[in-house]
């Protein structure tokens, strides 16, 4: 097949008719994002690979196999971003918002890329909605943020989204952590993927996370990071929890979870749905102390989230969700010949700009397939304009539903004269 004519492996269009479901999610998210305190933030869609290298973690799936890295004509290395987190980072440092008041708390819808083996849920460019908040270290910060996902969930009917949270502390209690890792896992060293064979020494707790079945098969009895964790790490981690509890946000522990990207620390979640397959997890976070000093900042707390829409989409298509109604046309104008079609023309533009929906004929068909045509796009009215009406300044609006008609005048402020009936209708 000419290659042409398909959109490359991993890719999705989304269709005008599915964009009632994206703009319900994204309205949503967005809005309940602001009443956190969130600004919006729309950053490059690529970045130095350096950035992601740091900042994400050269240890991590994401850098090692997944990223779309390329040089660009000066021989510079380009990366489609893997993921929000950095770019935002990144954004929020050169542009001097941390020296604005804190905590900063911003939101974003992106489009990652990640060279993956595509599947349902999986794909090779999708688009997440991320908060991320800087300038906080309170366990209330932790809390508030995984509840604006749970308010979230609540807001778009998402039912049995299970929430599952850990604590992988600091790297104090990471050091001795991935001690006891090292020592467990070199009695299976010659039968780990060579991946994880390279990542024993230098970053064991990836091990957790390898796919390959082998290596998830012996993280099963792995030693648990919860039982390295230093006090302090613990008391934050028993905070949250407390903080959780207070505002009645079901979670369970899961002492397995590690996430894929390096830069995490202390509380991380995941918000996992067993309405979209084998990729259950439609959103995951948690708190990242390192990632600013990492990438050249002062040392800053921060944390944040990213969930994937295409898979909160495909939960809420398993369940039967409301979407926002798709539109349908207001008022089709049809012309008995290219004159009045001019005419209805000046009519629908007045339309337009009160906002509503309208459409005239500007392909030259006759007046029955006008009228066909209006059917097919949902118009809730219809008028038909020809040399009388014009003379005479007036013409008849037709409810498309009920066929009830009424006499307007289309001679002076057209618009406002149909405003409150075009209004009425449901
Ligand atoms: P997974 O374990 O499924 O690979 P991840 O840990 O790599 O996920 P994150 O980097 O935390 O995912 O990204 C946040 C969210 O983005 C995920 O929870 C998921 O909903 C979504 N996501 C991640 N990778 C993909 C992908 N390839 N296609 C579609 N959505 C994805
Ligand atoms: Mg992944």
């Amino acid at each position: 097949m000419d290659i042409v004519t398909k959109a490359p492996r991993g890719t999705e269009d989304k269709l005008p008719s599915q964009m009632n479901k994206w703009h319900t999610v994204e309205k949503i998210a967005a809005q309940v994002a602001e009443a956190y305190g969130c600004k919006e933030i729309r950053t490059p869609t690529f970045e130095h690979t350096e950035l992601f290298q740091r900042g994400v973690g050269g240890t991590t799936d994401v850098v090692q196999k997944e990223m779309y890295t390329f040089n660009d004509k000066k021989g510079r290395s380009i990366t489609l971003k893997p993921e929000g987190t950095a770019g935002a980072v990144r954004a929020a440092l050169e542009n001097g918002l941390l020296n604005e008041a804190l905590p900063l708390k911003l939101y974003y819808f992106t489009r990652c890329f990640r060279y993956e083996a595509p599947q349902s849920g999986r794909l090779r460019e999708f688009n997440q909605f991320g908060v991320e908040i800087l300038g906080a270290n309170s366990p209330v910060s932790d809390a508030e943020i995984i509840c604006m996902v749970d308010d979230i969930f609540k807001f778009l009917n998402l039912k049995n989204v299970a929430l599952e949270i850990n604590s992988i502390g600091c790297p104090e209690c990471r050091a001795k952590y991935q001690q006891a890792l090292r020592e467990y896992y070199k009695q299976y060293e010659a039968q780990l993927c060579d991946t994880c064979k390279e990542r024993l020494e230098k970053n064991p707790m990836r091990l957790l996370d390898c796919k390959s079945e082998i290596c998830h098969g012996f993280a099963k009895d792995a030693p648990v990071i919860l039982d390295y964790l230093c006090d302090s790490c613990s008391d934050h981690f028993e905070r949250v929890k407390k903080a959780l509890d207070e505002m009645n946000v079901k979670y369970t522990v899961n002492p397995r979870i590690v996430r894929g990207l390096d830069y995490y620390t202390n509380t991380v979640f995941e918000f996992i749905s067993d309405s979209c397959g084998a990729q259950g997890t439609v959103c995951g976070g948690g708190r990242y102390n390192g990632l600013v000093e990492e990438i050249g900042g002062k040392p800053v707390a921060a944390l944040g989230f990213a969930m994937g829409l295409e898979r909160i989409l495909m939960v809420m298509d398993a369940q039967n969700a409301d979407y926002e109604p798709a539109k349908r046309c207001d008022l089709f104008i049809a012309g008995t010949d290219e004159n009045a079609s001019s005419y209805a023309l000046s009519l629908v533009r007045q339309l337009r700009e009160y906002g509503f929906w309208a459409e005239c004929d500007i392909v030259g068909r006759g007046l029955k397939a006008q009228m066909k045509y209006a059917d097919k796009i949902g118009a809730a009215f219809s008028m038909v304009i020809g040399e009388n009406e014009i003379q005479a300044g007036k013409a008849e609006l037709k409810n498309m539903k009920t066929g009830e008609k009424m006499t307007v005048n289309i001679g002076d402020k057209f618009a406002e004269n149909v405003n409150s009936v075009l209004m009425a209708v449901e």
